[in-house]
């Protein structure tokens, strides 16, 4: 199968692929991540170079829980933060965790978003979930009512938008830190840049 005939190509998607910048280069990296631990981050998907561990903690990366993505970074290197979606600002209490990243000397934060995510099907998906927490012993009128009143929060409609969303709400939230929107196609391990970025 060709690149541009995998389902899960983001770029090669017409949703997607006027949407994003591709990585191909130094270059094409933001001058504001060059020499950052975002660089190293980006260097390890798209050009083959793995990070080396550090001393400390160099950065935080919010992604979401998705099984087919997984951040290419050593022990010693990150934190990280995984939700439905990605959007750790809708968890009550993130901030706590991370206060705790930052009070660790970590100032850069890698926030990835992806394509084919599942909290764009979350409507359609509720009576699942619904079933799963009531065959784990849940009441069912109050399994009923807790999906019914999280679906809004994870639900998205469009990847790139929401990864848009989160990345104006942390900016807002944490001021002096710098905050890489990046966004992996599943059909590989490569890193992009959303367009909206740059005309922020
Ligand atoms: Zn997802």
């Amino acid at each position: 199968m060709s690149q541009s005939e995998h389902p899960l190509s983001a770029t090669h998607h017409t949703k997607f692929g006027k949407r994003l910048r591709n990585i191909n280069d130094r270059e094409h990296i933001p001058s504001r991540w060059l020499e950052t631990p975002i660089e190293q981050f980006i260097r390890a998907h798209n050009f083959d170079e793995p990070v080396k561990a550090a001393k400390s903690p160099q950065l935080l990366i919010v992604s979401c829980i998705e099984y087919r993505f997984r951040p290419e970074v050593p022990a010693k290197f990150a934190y990280v933060m995984r939700t439905a979606g990605g959007k750790i600002s809708q968890l009550p209490g993130a901030e706590f965790a991370l206060s705790y990243i930052l009070a660790n000397g970590v100032r850069h934060i890698a926030l990835v978003g992806h394509n084919d995510c599942g909290m764009t099907k979350v409507h359609e998906f509720k009576p699942k979930l619904v079933a799963a927490l009531i065959e784990q012993g849940w009441d069912p009128a109050h399994a009923g009512v807790f999906i019914e009143d999280n679906a809004e929060r994870f639900a998205m409609d469009d990847e790139i938008d929401s990864l848009e969303r989160e990345f104006n709400r942390l900016k807002a939230l944490f001021k002096n830190v710098e905050i890489a929107p990046l966004f992996i196609s599943l059909s590989s391990t490569r890193l992009h840049i959303p367009k909206w970025y740059f005309t922020e």
